[in-house]
């Protein structure tokens, strides 16, 4: 039996997609379907396709098969003549079979790449299932390497393996690990009242948010991960946070212990979660919501024109969530509140009641929700709703298009930039897509 779970949210206030209004919805107790079966999610190697690209002096090795080199490769579609910054150290059936040392071998590939790379400043050692299965140890590695680069290379490890992991937990353990190594605010003079923005952003849309906080009177605004792994942000107990991202649990966690905040706020998809939660960090510092409206005011009305475009394509239609990304949330409640969408199921896999408490009060009453996953179950009831759009991972995508629905890979919701005004008609767009092909396919 799966257990129904009812969970508390707390009443929102928020700047809603109209200027400044302000919407208050009630508390609302709400039900959660608890599934703990078989799941259809990649694994947390996945995230070092955009921490690669967002992190330039970053090199991320991981630890792990010739399935997980597949993964990885073929997943970030390398150019031939880039220098890439991940690889795979393959464990081998000699290591496998203890015939071989799997330190020795790791400190010599290390050695190697790192003689050969001086432009790598950060190397993450990322653990794989058949890493954590052989129980070699990488965080023990991490210091020992460390120890023989310092100070010029910084080694660090987190897990990405599967056996516990969806994939963007990979880039939660990722940050998680950098956490320890943030300056401490307090060394700076001018360390004040500050804000960190946290979550792997592209860095097109790190700049829009840098110019909206600065014209905000908020310049210094910093983010994690940065662009140069040399450029952390400093971190006390008058650091305020706020979250880019809904999966950063452990990230979060490690940053209270540093003493850092959390600013409570709904996450920055389509217009009305932007205006939100760039109100939240802007207030949480002492800025006036006149200020923040004003400094909105022109790239909220362009965010409002182009989603209104889009959505004439998807109101009234039924959207169905497979847990995949944890984004999925934030996401149905940006459909449904600003393009009309009506919500089937919304599945994630893991809710943190917490973190997730803005965005659940601003979900209409009764839809179902679902946490984890029993993907057969879950399957039947997406066929009994037979939605329009199934947002779901690649392996089930393509059985449910042979099945006749409308799909939308939940990975691709990851890899495009869609947080902020200016990618709120493009994150539309990404649902509308997949109708209106179906909708060409049968005419
Ligand atoms: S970490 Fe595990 S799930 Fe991920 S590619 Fe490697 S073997 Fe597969």
């Amino acid at each position: 039996m799966n257990p129904v779970i009812p969970i508390q949210t707390s009443p929102v206030s928020t700047t809603g997609p109209g200027a400044s209004t302000c919407i208050t919805p009630m508390p609302a107790a709400r039900s959660v379907l608890r599934e703990r079966g078989q799941r259809e999610v990649f694994c947390g190697l996945t995230g070092i396709i955009w921490l690669h690209r967002k992190i330039q002096d970053a090199f991320f090795l991981v630890v792990g098969s010739r399935t997980c080199a597949h993964l990885v490769q073929s997943a970030a579609g390398v150019m031939i003549f880039a220098e890439p910054r991940f690889a795979t150290a393959i464990i081998d059936d000699r290591d496998l079979a203890g015939l071989a040392d799997a330190n020795d071998e790791l400190d010599r590939v290390v050695t190697r790449l790192l003689e050969r790379r001086p432009d790598i400043k950060t190397l993450f050692l990322v653990g794989s299932c058949p890493s954590e299965v052989i129980k070699l140890d990488l965080s023990r590695a991490a210091q020992r390497l460390s120890r023989q680069f310092a100070p010029g290379v910084r080694i660090l490890n987190y897990s990405g393996s599967g056996i516990e992991t969806t994939f963007t937990q990979g880039e939660d353990a990722c940050l998680a690990s950098l956490v320890p190594c943030l300056p401490t605010a307090s060394e700076y003079a001018d360390a004040g009242s500050s804000l960190v923005v946290v979550g792997a952003l592209p860095d097109v849309v790190e700049d829009q948010f840098s110019r909206l906080f600065a014209a905000m009177g908020l310049p210094k605004v910093q983010f994690m991960p940065p662009r140069r792994s040399t450029e952390l942000p400093s971190i006390g107990p008058h650091t305020r946070y706020l979250m880019a991202q809904p999966f950063l649990a452990h990230t979060a966690h490690a940053l209270e212990d540093r003493g850092a905040q959390r600013i409570a706020a709904p996450f920055p998809f389509g217009v009305e979660g932007t205006s939100a939660w760039l109100m939240a960090g802007a207030q949480a510092l002492g800025v006036d919501r006149a200020i923040v409206d004003q400094a909105t005011a022109s790239a909220r009305q362009r965010a409002q024109s182009a989603l209104a475009k889009v959505k004439p394509a998807l109101e009234g239609r039924s959207v169905f969530f497979f847990p995949d990304s944890q984004l999925e949330v934030p996401l149905a409640r940006f459909l449904h509140r600003e393009l009309g969408m009506e919500l089937t199921e919304v599945g994630t896999p893991y809710l943190h009641r917490q973190h997730m408490d803005q965005e659940l009060a601003l979900l209409p009453h009764g839809v179902q929700l679902s946490e984890g996953q029993d993907v057969e179950r879950q399957l039947d009831r997406c066929r009994a709703a037979r939605p329009d759009i199934v947002v779901c991972g690649l392996g089930l995508a393509n059985p449910l298009e042979m099945e006749g629905m409308t799909t939308k890979w939940a990975i691709e919701l990851v890899f495009s930039p869609v947080h902020g005004y200016d990618q709120a008609a493009d994150l539309a767009q990404l649902f509308a897509r997949p109708l209106d092909r179906r909708h060409r396919l049968a005419a």
